[in-house]
């Protein structure tokens, strides 16, 4: 299935790794595969944090070690730096604050992706010819 492509804001603390503010925590199970995935997918990936300054680098540089570099960091477009008073313009935001709490990341990508992540294809079996 072909889904649109969105832009996504991506929260960090509590949501890519656990929350160890200012520290940075151990990424969640599956949060970078995942985020990998949806921008191979097409989707344009913005990380939207609190964090500010060398946090904020910190931040940046620890996803680049994890192999994900992001479309644009707290802003709409890259090589902006700031957003004064204004929320970024994202299709969908990935939060740990969301109401409901932070979602599992393989069903992130199930909803995003519309398919199942990293399933092995199951074989048909007699019961299924
Ligand atoms: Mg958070």
């Amino acid at each position: 299935m072909l889904l649109e492509s969105k832009i996504i804001a991506i929260d960090f603390d509590g949501t890519i790794v656990h929350n160890k503010y200012p520290e940075i925590g151990k990424p969640l199970p599956f949060a970078f595969e995942t985020i990998k995935m949806l921008q191979q997918k097409g989707h344009r990936l913005i990380l939207w944090s609190v964090r500010t300054g060398k946090l904020l680098d910190d931040a940046v540089e620890f996803c680049k070690k994890n192999g994900v570099e992001f479309y644009a960091v707290n802003s709409d477009f890259p090589g902006e730096t700031k957003i004064k008073n204004r929320k970024i313009n994202a299709d969908i935001f990935i939060d740990d604050r969301n109401i409901g709490g932070m979602m599992q990341w393989g069903e992130i990508y199930q909803i995003l992706a519309g398919e199942e992540p990293q399933q092995p294809k199951r074989k048909k079996g007699w019961f299924r010819l």
